[in-house]
């Protein structure tokens, strides 16, 4: 990923509309696998590199705690997301031809800088 939504999202859409690649789901959707919340797709999500100079979903949602680091989309993570996928924290895309989109079929960039112990803490995004 990237960046995860948690139990507290409000569920107030100010963060889908934001995302430049369209990595947020609402609570309704049926590939969301927590329908509680809104739901970042890991595969997906590009750590906003090449579009801004930090999250804009972090920066649209009014909510502390809302949205929080997670692991980079690597294969270095490969087992985190096939674990998390396996035990429904993620949803990941299957492809037609290629399978599910794990890091190692397709990596995803990443904000370099955020410590991996920020991430591995589900650290709050800071105040943009
Ligand atoms: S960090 Fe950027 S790419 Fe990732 S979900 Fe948020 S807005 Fe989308
Ligand atoms: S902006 Fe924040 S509180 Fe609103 S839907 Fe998105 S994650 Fe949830």
């Amino acid at each position: 990923m990237a960046v995860m939504i948690t139990s507290e999202c409000i569920l107030c859409d100010a963060c889908a509309m934001e995302c430049p690649v369209a990595a947020i789901l609402d609570e309704k959707n049926e590939k969301n696998p927590n329908q509680s919340r809104y739901y970042v797709k890991p595969e997906s999500c590009v750590e906003c590199v090449g579009h801004a100079d930090s999250p804009r979903c972090a920066e649209a949602c009014p909510t502390q705690g809302a949205i929080v680091w997670d692991m980079p989309y690597t294969a270095e993570y490969e087992s985190y997301y096939a674990d998390g996928n396996s035990n429904g924290t993620y949803a990941i895309r299957v492809h037609n031809k290629k399978g599910l989109m794990l890091p190692s079929v397709k990596e995803q960039p990443f904000i370099e800088y955020i410590s991996k112990n920020d991430r591995e803490s589900h650290a709050m995004l800071g105040d943009w």
